[in-house]
């Protein structure tokens, strides 16, 4: 047991300090009465550049004045292409003057959202607070690979950021603790999550985590869920969750959506958070190992973000009596399936419509259904097959292999073999959960 224990460690070790990280250092100034934000930005320690153009993507409320290659000022090219709320800048490179600092400054309005649908993309302001994830590219990020999404891009940096705001009741960057009005926020460790909060709110601290924007009663029960959550997770995973969870009550005008993370931030986003949401908590804490630690860039991206996620959370659920939650999601599991069988009728149904993880090319051809509901089952399905202990084993190594970059239905079937399974079990896993979707297979969960 300590043996696989160290050698799962190890693969993490690997899985992080793979990852190459540049250097960011920001001044950010949020004036509250103007809906303006001012930003500067200097970016450092570049390896293994293209060799004609580097690109980055900023959100678009930024009009940049000023770009500078080594300190000389360049002319600004910027398109949209497939991005969302963002623009890509385009920087030719000097083969004879190699990058080494690229300074951006330039400003933003931002508008409040209540009118209009919410997102983790979006630099949002609810409530006197704004609030603005990696995805939203309030800082620039290096979109390196130009057959990718731009949305999806992440840069991993270290990063030294001053924030200033001086109509706010408190600011924040990153893994810190917020600050009242004006602060530096750094982080020597390399991360591709960095969140800022800044506004009207309050924050409390407990054993396990920080929370932005809570009632006292409220707090206090949900430290209570986030710390038997670390535990339960620690104890299957064999790995443990070192941060302090930041658990911030942000709410949005997008009624159907619960929240996101941006590790270690768990961003509830619903109008009244309650305890009751423990699917919806137990799923955004497992991001920590699928998300961060565990991270598939292969064409089944979602299956291997959300919907090993949603199976950590079903565990979890399992595990402490609320079979009610896994009932719920298992009825909507029957109704997919009837609008499975509609869905080459209107192109409404098509997100229903189930692609076998073998016959996924792109990471879209796996459908929200598929990502969250579909997906956590079919996972379940292959432990009820190979058993709890075998799966533990097959988590890292399916990971490990992932990072080769071969299709991720393969992948997963290569991983099996690796710790052991029989191939004919394989097939008959293949057959029974991921072929095609047939719930009689999924009796052991006990449910009627
Ligand atoms: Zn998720």
């Amino acid at each position: 047991m300590k043996i696989l224990l160290s050698i799962l460690l190890i693969h993490v070790g690997l899985l992080i300090h793979a990852q190459e990280s540049l250097n960011l250092h920001g001044k950010v100034k949020i004036l509250l009465e103007e809906n303006l934000i001012h930003v500067e930005y200097e970016l450092g320690n570049f390896k293994h550049l293209p060799d004609d153009t580097l690109r980055l993507v900023l959100n678009n409320i930024f009009d940049i004045e000023i770009l500078r290659y080594n300190g000389q000022e360049i002319p600004i090219t910027k398109d949209k292409r497939s991005c969302l709320d963002c623009y890509i800048y385009s920087i030719p490179i000097h083969p004879e003057k190699p990058v080494k600092q690229i300074y951006i400054k330039g400003s933003g309005r931002y508008t409040q959202t209540a009118q209009r649908a919410d997102y983790k993309g979006l630099i949002s302001m609810k409530n006197d607070i704004l609030r603005a994830s990696e995805q939203s590219k309030w800082y620039p990020i290096y979109w390196k690979d130009t057959t990718s999404n731009p949305i999806f891009a992440k840069t991993t940096y270290t990063y030294d950021i001053e924030l200033d705001c001086p109509k706010c009741q408190n600011v924040l960057v990153g893994n810190n603790e917020p600050i009242n009005q004006q602060g530096r926020f750094t982080s020597e460790e390399p991360t591709d999550d960095i969140l800022l909060i800044a506004g009207q709110y309050n924050y409390q601290v407990s054993n396990a985590a920080y929370f932005i924007n809570l009632s006292d009663t409220l707090k206090t029960e949900l430290d209570k869920d986030i710390q038997s959550m670390i535990q339960f997770y620690t104890e299957l995973s064999g790995i443990k969750i070192n941060e302090s969870i930041i658990y911030a009550h942000l709410p949005s005008d997008n009624p159907r959506w619960l929240g996101f993370v941006t590790f270690p931030f768990i961003v509830d986003v619903s109008q009244n958070p309650n305890t009751k949401n423990v699917g919806f908590i137990s799923h955004e804490l497992a991001h920590f190992y699928f998300g961060k630690i565990y991270e598939s860039k292969s064409n089944l991206y979602w299956f291997y973000l959300e919907s090993f996620a949603e199976y950590y959370s079903y565990k979890y659920l399992l595990h402490h009596g609320y079979d009610q939650v896994i009932k719920k999601e298992f009825s909507r599991l029957k109704k997919i399936r009837w609008a499975q069988y509609f869905s080459w009728i209107h192109p409404r149904l098509q997100k229903y419509s189930f692609v076998p993880l073998k016959k996924v090319s792109s990471r879209e051809d796996i459908h929200v259904v598929h990502r969250y509901s579909i997906g956590a089952f079919q996972l379940l399905g292959i432990e009820h097959e190979i058993g709890s202990r075998n799966m533990k084993k097959l988590i890292p190594i399916l990971f490990q292999n992932l990072s080769e970059g071969e299709h991720g239905f393969l992948t997963l079937r290569k991983s099996m073999l690796q710790i052991g399974i029989e191939k004919k079990k394989i097939l008959e896993i293949e057959r029974k959960y991921f072929n095609s979707l047939r719930l009689k297979h999924y009796t052991f969960i006990q449910i009627e």
